[in-house]
């Protein structure tokens, strides 16, 4: 799974969905985020990252609690964990229903893994809009990116050029929206003012590929944002032909579909509820 190394980032895109894990090296640091899905792809990680860490700090930062973005935490117990401030006030029920949805998976597929399935034990919270967070040579910027679930994080690791966008920004998939399209709209908003503040060269999606422009950066925010304008638009004309067109030509329409389907069920009931009109 192991796809690229570009300066001190390395990327691991897992086969299931396109998934992104990635490594970034420092000379005092070794952070790795949301490692995943299959065991022996998180064991190419996790020996990756045994190989080359050498006595450096292990740090672990998890972009959302979606259960494919923690599924390998196990596999790095004493590493420092970094989340979000929601992310760790998820309540014991709410835990126990991630950690259940790995457990069907897993049994879906008779898969065995080496470690425990747990709920990550975040040891640096990100409380703060535009909070750094510091490891030594290490310096995080964290952004609180709400929309998709309610915990996500936009990450810049500074130094590397670099932001961690988690389930955002994405060139396969359209916005998956979980949580709400305003506080997803207000996310893809945050961008401008990122860049504007950090030099991002590299940017990260969960699922897909990596964009290296400014350029194909702020496509995709647009292409994001033109989606939920015009699924309000479709939505409320109560023409499913035209809530469906929204994603002709996407990459995996037997998938994707279902997830078109629930955002359309939530900007439906957000607008009966007097939002986003
Ligand atoms: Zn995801």
């Amino acid at each position: 799974m192991y796809k690229w190394k570009c300066g001190p980032v390395t990327l691991f895109q897992s086969d299931l969905y396109m998934t992104n894990s990635i490594v970034v090296e420092t000379a005092e640091c070794v952070l790795v985020t949301d490692p995943c899905w299959l065991p022996r792809e998180v064991e190419e990680i996790r020996s990756y990252v045994q190989d080359i860490l050498g006595g450096r700090r292990l740090l672990l930062l998890f972009t959302h609690s979606d259960f494919d973005h923690i599924i390998g935490y196990g596999a790095f117990k004493g590493a420092e964990v970094i989340a979000s401030r929601a992310f760790m006030d998820k309540s014991e029920v709410e835990r126990e229903e991630i950690l259940e949805q790995i457990r069907t998976f897993d049994d879906s597929y008779y898969l065995q893994r080496d470690y425990e399935i747990t709920y990550p034990q975040v040891d640096h919270v990100v409380e703060q809009e535009g909070q750094s967070l510091s490891f030594g040579d290490l310096q995080l910027t964290g952004y609180a990116a709400p929309g998709h679930t309610n915990d996500g994080l936009f990450t810049v690791v500074e130094g590397a050029g670099l932001l961690i966008a988690g389930d955002y920004l994405s060139d396969v998939e359209f916005p998956y929206i979980y949580d709400s399209s305003l506080s997803y709209e207000a996310t893809l908003g945050k961008l401008d003012l990122i860049l504007s503040r950090h030099p991002v060269t590299l940017l990260v999606p969960g699922h897909g590929e990596a964009a290296d422009s400014r350029l194909e950066m702020e496509r995709r925010k647009q292409e994001s944002r033109e989606y939920i304008h015009k699924l309000r638009t479709a939505a409320a004309s109560g023409s499913q032909k035209a809530v469906d067109a929204l994603i002709a030509g996407c990459a995996f329409p037997r998938n994707m579909s279902k997830f078109h389907k629930s955002n359309q069920e939530l900007i439906v009931k957000e607008m009966a509820a007097g939002a986003g009109s």
